[in-house]
């Protein structure tokens, strides 16, 4: 389980992070709940999942072999991805991550966000 941070937390943000190449591949691997191979070999470990302030959302990775530390921005919600939530929540059942299987939206403030992308898909009421 990683912590979900609020927006006012920026003490970890002076640690030097590094940026992969292939992010997408990445992230996607991350939804399906795959092993992230990090391009030092051995794989991505999850250290923390961060809310941005535009609604996206940031992981912090660390190596496993070179303890080296990565950073990926996870992209907003779409307007798809929005809807799909928001009529979940209509419908009364609970909020769910559009692209992690199973994954239940936490509220954060006003909104729902996903504990393990970051990502907000909804205002909560
Ligand atoms: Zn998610």
């Amino acid at each position: 389980m990683t912590s979900l941070h609020s927006d006012g937390g920026v003490a970890a943000e002076s640690d030097r992070r590094l940026t992969l190449p292939n992010e997408d591949a990445l992230l996607r691997l991350y939804y399906d709940g795959g092993r992230l191979p990090s391009p030092a070999g051995g794989f991505l470990v999850v250290l923390g999942v961060r809310p941005v302030d535009d609604g996206s959302g940031s992981l912090l990775l660390e190596c496993t072999s070179s303890s080296l530390r990565y950073k990926i921005s996870v992209p907003k919600a779409t307007r798809s991805e929005r809807k799909q939530v928001r009529t979940l929540i209509d419908e009364g059942g609970d909020p769910k991550c559009p692209r992690h299987e199973g994954e239940i939206l936490v509220r954060i403030r006003h909104d729902f966000a996903c504990s393990s992308c970051g990502v907000r898909y909804a205002k909560a009421k």
